[in-house]
């Protein structure tokens, strides 16, 4: 638990991979640094996967393994982790001083500089069979991650966004020997150009396009290993179809972590946070932005923690002169950061 007394030189929210690596920043340059991380366990998202292959380093690791090395790293230094101690809002008082209200009014953490990093969720479908298979390693939520698994495999792919569009096409050029791909809609939602690339790569690559259709149950096996069939229903006729596939891709969309941080960040319409993509600068002087929560963020173990490096340096810059807090704001239009 946080000392209630103590200012620290930087609160930490979220213990994901961004913020771990900017608390190893922080903690080795021996700014007082605390990490706050709403659940019992530091780590995020990538606590969810057995297979990282691609972050430098590591031929293959589990997200598990890697976090207790992030995080044994970082307390070498001296950090703070604070679990189970949910943000809720930034305030600054007036010496100046940024206070953190942490879980809902139980107690406040203050300090000279905040990084925010509460990373993004998948959107589940809340599907029977979705979470088993989750955990068993046959969903996935992103192709990046996870393409290289379903080599010469048959995926069934669910989405009709850009991103359903871009990753099919993916997907199916360099690893799948087959996808299915099923969106609720008589039409895809994802722009046109997107749309006839899909198309054209369905012919050339074996991809089953189905519309309107809707998934209905992941079916495991008996062992709870693999999945047996997916069951997905027609919207037009409500026939139900079972299909035999290796694994599924589900491409649904994300929701940032920053609900709280309405009216104290600027944010864009889907949640994500406006931070300069240079220095990570928010629109709050003195509060910083990293990882997935961020605009236009790769949404990637490399690149969350190389935000979370980048907002640690620039951290040094502010408290040297906090006057320099200078964040040109982006193109409202959607163009720009
Ligand atoms: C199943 C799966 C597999 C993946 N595989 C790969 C892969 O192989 N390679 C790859 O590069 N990327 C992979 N990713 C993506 C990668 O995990 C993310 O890009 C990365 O974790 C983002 O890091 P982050 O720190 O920004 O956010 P997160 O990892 O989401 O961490 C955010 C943390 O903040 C905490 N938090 C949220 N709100 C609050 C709050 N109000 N107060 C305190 N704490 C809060 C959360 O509990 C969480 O621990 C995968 C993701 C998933 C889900």
């Amino acid at each position: 638990m946080p000392q209630s007394d103590k200012a620290y030189d930087v609160v930490i929210i979220g213990g994901g991979p961004a913020g771990l690596a900017a608390a190893l920043y922080t903690a080795r340059d021996r700014y007082s640094t605390l990490i706050l991380e709403k659940n019992g366990l530091p780590g995020g998202q990538i606590m969810l996967t057995e297979h990282v292959e691609n972050y430098p380093g590591y031929q293959k690791i589990s997200g598990f393994d890697l976090v207790e090395q992030m995080k044994a790293q970082v307390l070498s230094f001296g950090a703070e982790i604070a679990i189970s101690q949910a943000a809720g809002g930034i305030t600054r008082r007036d010496d100046g001083m940024l206070e953190i209200d942490v879980n809902k009014g139980e107690r406040t953490c203050v300090a000279r500089s905040v990084i925010v990093s509460p990373g993004s969720d998948y959107r589940n479908l809340g599907i029977p069979g979705e979470t088993e298979m989750r955990q068993a390693t046959r969903v996935s939520y992103c192709a990046t991650c996870d393409g290289a698994f379903y080599r010469d495999k048959h995926v069934l792919v669910i989405g009709g966004g850009n991103t359903a569009a871009e990753d099919t096409v993916y997907l199916a050029a360099r690893f799948t020997d087959k996808i299915t791909m099923i969106h609720r809609r008589t039409e895809f939602r994802a722009a046109k150009v997107l749309v006839e690339e899909l198309y054209t790569a369905a012919d050339e690559h074996n991809i089953d396009i189905k519309l309107p259709y809707v998934p209905v149950a992941i079916v495991p096996t008996d062992d709870g290993k693999d999945i047996d069939h997916v069951k997905i229903r027609n919207v037009e006729t409500d026939a139900v179809e079972e299909i035999k596939v290796d694994g599924v891709f589900i491409f649904a969309g994300m929701n940032p972590n920053t609900a709280w941080l309405k009216g104290v960040l600027e944010i864009d319409d889907g949640g994500y946070i406006y931070a300069d993509p240079l220095t990570m600068k928010t629109s709050m002087p003195g509060v910083f932005a990293a990882g997935d929560c961020r605009r236009q963020a790769a949404m990637q173990l490399a690149t969350a923690t190389a935000d979370g490096v980048v907002a640690a340096m620039q951290l040094r810059e502010y408290f040297r002169d906090p006057s320099t807090w200078t964040v040109g704001l982006p193109d409202q239009s959607g163009r720009g950061w």
